[in-house]
């Protein structure tokens, strides 16, 4: 029996977040035809002005046709007639009574069901001739834009400071004609008050291109509105990564708590094209939690090191987290967090929303690998944060092809190890399943230090 089986049967919160994800292409669907929404793409957890111009963020991985696990399936069918709750309620004590040992791998299952689709992006980018020096990340982007784009009206991309990230974003527009570029300045080479004027003026050119293309006008009502559910989204995040995940006790196994982690990484990206939605799915996610604890269901992890596992936006190992369970540690994933984007924007009733936004893509633009146009930045960034989630371990999840020299990431691991007093380790990424066997290795090593 999967180790997930009892944790996630009654988790009806995260059974729904899983739920809209796998069924997006059909709520997608509906969103374009029937309701004449514009379908934008988008990717890395920045949909906010796509929501305020009244159109529908798509990590376009969401428009694939998934192959609904039977638990979810009977979900759907039931939810109608009983609603979410009870729904669930009922099928946990048909589990019980061994009646549907179908839930046992839920959310392993969807977990699986995503990671294989980002395998076959890769595979697809491959056979299209896409450039072999792009990392995993970038060729499973490029390949599920090749899948399903074309039902895309335009995509909006901001760009990041990876030379072979750009030159993706760039020949995306094959794919789809329609581009909405966004340039964040680098603030290293220019002071920050002339960083801010040229971020509020790149800002102001996408919302006029967005409303072009959207034909819905921008106000800075709509701005606020779509921060202020942003925020709190934002909020619930950091509860569930700080609050729950530094806790003694987990509402559920750790390893099924990293799946949740996980599954918030992937969903995060698009707000699961509904930010409302999204925000409720996430409230009762951290009711959810506090309830079992309060309860006593779930496990005691007090013994267990936290370690965090990072960058994993990009692709990852997903198998890492079993292991580290199995080896004694939980897996913390926290790529949002560490790259800035769970900060808030100042919703105040003086600020002017445009100028707020600015603030917020330049700060995170000094975080993690939005830096990385500086090596010292990058990993001051990482050593920072390190610090400041206190966390017991790192493990760097270095992709193979990426454009970091990978004497960077030797040299940020030791000093991490050296100066942050924690272990450190990083495991090499090529694609998901492959060096399977090497990963448990270092990992297995790397858990020995906590003896
Ligand atoms: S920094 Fe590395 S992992 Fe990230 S997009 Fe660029 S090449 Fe890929």
């Amino acid at each position: 029996m999967s180790i997930y089986a009892d944790d996630v049967v009654n988790f009806t919160s995260v059974l729904k977040i899983a739920y809209n994800f796998l069924t997006g292409r059909e709520y997608l669907q509906k969103k374009k035809s029937k309701e004449r929404k514009t379908l934008i793409s988008v990717a890395s957890g920045f949909p906010d002005l796509v929501f305020a111009a009244d159109s529908i963020p798509v990590f376009p991985i969401r428009m694939e046709k998934f192959k609904l696990n039977l638990y979810l399936l009977a979900l759907n069918t039931a939810t109608g007639l009983f609603g979410w709750d009870l729904t669930t309620k009922l099928l946990g004590i048909a589990r019980q009574i061994d009646f549907l040992k179908i839930v046992d791998n839920v959310l392993n299952d969807v977990i699986s069901t995503i990671n294989k689709r980002y395998n076959k992006f890769y595979e697809l980018a491959i056979q299209k001739n896409v450039s072999p020096k792009f990392c995993f990340g970038v060729k499973s982007l490029y390949g599920m834009h090749l899948s399903k784009s074309n039902n895309c009206d335009c995509s909006l991309d901001f760009t990041l400071r990876c030379k072979k990230y750009n030159d993706y974003l760039k020949s995306l527009k094959e794919l789809i004609p329609n581009q909405i570029w966004l340039e964040i300045p680098s603030i290293n080479t220019q002071d920050e008050g002339n960083a801010l004027e040229i971020m509020i003026t790149n800002l102001k050119k996408v919302i006029q291109e967005l409303e072009s293309i959207s034909g819905n006008i921008v106000t800075d009502n709509s701005l606020k509105k779509q921060f202020r559910i942003g925020n709190q989204v934002k909020r619930y995040y950091k509860t569930i990564i700080y609050d729950i995940g530094n806790s003694d006790f987990y509402p559920c196994n750790s390893a099924t708590f990293a799946e949740i982690l996980a599954l918030l990484t992937i969903s995060f990206q698009d707000y699961n094209s509904n930010a409302q939605r999204y925000l409720e799915n996430l409230s009762h996610l951290v009711k959810e939690m506090k309830m079992r604890i309060q309860k006593g269901v779930g496990m005691d992890v007090s013994n267990r090191p936290r370690i965090l596992l990072t960058p994993i936006f990009n692709g990852w190992e997903p198998k890492a987290q079993e292991i580290i369970h199995d080896l004694g540690g939980r897996v913390i994933y926290s790529d949002w967090d560490s790259l800035g984007l769970l900060e808030e924007i100042s919703v105040s009733k003086n600020s002017d929303p445009i100028e707020a936004y600015a603030h917020f893509l330049l700060n995170s633009s000094k975080k993690g690998l939005f830096c990385l146009d500086n090596y010292e930045s990058l990993i001051n960034s990482y050593k920072n944060y390190v610090k400041k989630t206190k966390v017991d371990g790192l493990i760097i999840n270095q992709l193979e092809d990426c454009h970091i020299d990978p004497s960077c990431y030797e040299l940020m691991k030791n000093k991490i190890r050296i100066e942050n007093k924690i272990p450190s380790v990083s495991i090499k990424f090529k694609k998901i399943g492959e060096n399977l066997e090497k990963t448990k290795v270092t990992l297995k090593s790397f858990m020995e230090l906590y003896g």
